[in-house]
């Protein structure tokens, strides 16, 4: 693609993006009496307008009819999550009966690694990436102590080879087939949080079965962010957050995908209320019978005040697409990638790289920037004039400019208040 580094070209893209009415249906913090430049939806997702609607529904009828709500409420309570199996199959690609949300991320892992984390004589190693996400790294350590089983024993974690910055596929695959005999699972996060990197989710799953080993995602960088096809890769179980790219606020509920072919089998697992069999569950019977679905991990009821943000920032969605929501990312992205190329080959002796792959396969809207220097001056002077940006240590930036709300104009000032820091 050719791309300008003008405002009215930026300008003349958002003219021209299907999606730009979406950006007016969000809440910008502001800075100077303008919005900010947000590019942190990969941190935490901005706040539809239509949130306080969305709970107010829900206290409204919790006002009005008190426990009755489960069954009269405009959404019933009682079968509140089952709203979202449509539009979370959608955005993972899976069937309806495969997704459900619940709870929180991380421990929705550890449910997930109860059913699918099995050591068993010599199989009792977890393959996963050096670079994961803290909290997926103590579940996974959790659970091997949980089974008996020392870190040095259990935990084969891959880093990319010395002076690259992400895993090569091939490397992934040569890992596995090292490791066939003694891998009881493979569990990476689907787009690493730190470098932006999608795995190929694919591939790797293929190569973890074609030696009898499950494979899970952690999908919270790839839920609403990039193509997900879970059903069709074959993928045996992922999870997610909802409040990054999902938009539906701070904590609020994940999601799960559980593959068809485990259901209704005999697999252990931690159980629950919610889990049951829906026709038996107000019979307080005494014995488990499962829901033969994803539904059937579930222990609680829905927390549905939360559920009401997730409900209607899924709404948005599905009424933008999912293919018209990659496609644009995947522009918005190009181009503030191209704006921060065209302003570092500006300014001789800057040291900064993008560390996020090129190929759109490999990528979704986050860029994260290696900073050499004065990365900390630099974040800290984005900050100053209106951009929201992530700073890592030791020396990353990370960008993510989002699909819904963000336009180029976002990636344009980017550039000008990047160039301002270099200036100076
Ligand atoms: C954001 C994130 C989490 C956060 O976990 P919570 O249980 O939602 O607090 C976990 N893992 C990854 C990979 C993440 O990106």
């Amino acid at each position: 693609m050719n791309f300008e580094n003008s405002l009215a070209a930026a300008r003349k893209m958002d003219q021209e993006d299907q999606l730009r009415t979406f950006r007016e249906e969000f809440l910008f913090p502001q800075h100077d009496g303008r919005d900010v430049v947000y590019l942190t939806g990969n941190s935490l997702g901005l706040q539809p307008k239509g949130a306080a609607d969305a709970i107010n529904q829900e206290l409204k009828d919790w006002h009005e009819f008190g426990v009755e709500g489960h069954f009269e409420a405009k959404n019933p309570w009682y079968a509140y999550h089952e709203m979202f199996a449509a539009p979370l199959a959608k955005v993972v690609g899976a069937k309806e009966s495969e997704v459900v949300a619940m709870n929180g991320l991380t421990t929705n892992l550890h449910l997930l690694m109860v059913s699918f984390f099995q050591p068993k004589g010599k199989r009792v190693k977890i393959l996963c990436e050096a670079k994961a996400f803290p909290s997926d790294l103590y579940a996974l350590k959790s659970q091997l102590r949980f089974h008996g089983i020392e870190e040095e024993d259990g935990l084969i974690a891959l880093e990319p080879r010395k002076g690259e910055h992400t895993l090569r596929t091939e490397d992934i695959l040569k890992a596995i087939e090292d490791n066939a005999e003694e891998l009881a699972l493979v569990m990476i996060g689907g787009v690493n949080y730190y470098t932006g990197q999608v795995i190929q989710m694919k591939t790797v799953c293929a190569a973890a079965h074609a030696v009898g080993v499950l494979c899970g995602f952690d999908l919270a960088h790839g839920a609403g962010n990039v193509e997900l096809k879970l059903h069709d890769w074959g993928v045996d179980f992922a999870a997610w957050c909802s409040y990054k790219y999902l938009n539906s606020g701070p904590g609020s509920v994940s999601g799960v995908f559980v593959h068809e072919r485990h259901h209704g089998t005999d697999l252990p697992r931690f159980e629950g209320w919610w889990g049951h069999d829906k026709n038996e569950r107000f019979k307080m019977g005494s014995n488990f019978k499962a829901i033969h679905s994803a539904e059937a991990w579930q222990l609680s009821n829905a927390p549905v005040l939360a559920m009401a943000v997730h409900k209607i920032a899924l709404d948005q969605f599905m009424r933008a697409g999912m293919d018209k929501v990659r496609s644009k990312s995947l522009q918005l992205s190009s181009f503030l990638r191209y704006i921060i190329e065209d302003t570092s080959s500006k300014n001789e002796g800057v040291e900064f790289e993008i560390i996020t792959p090129k190929a759109d396969e490999e990528r979704g809207s986050q860029l994260s920037i290696l900073v050499h220097g004065e990365g900390k001056a630099m974040f800290d002077h984005l900050t100053k004039n209106g951009v929201v940006a992530d700073w890592r240590e030791p020396n990353v930036i990370r960008i993510a400019p989002v699909p819904l709300y963000n336009n180029f104009e976002d990636c344009f000032r980017f550039g000008e208040v990047l160039q301002d820091f270099l200036d100076a």
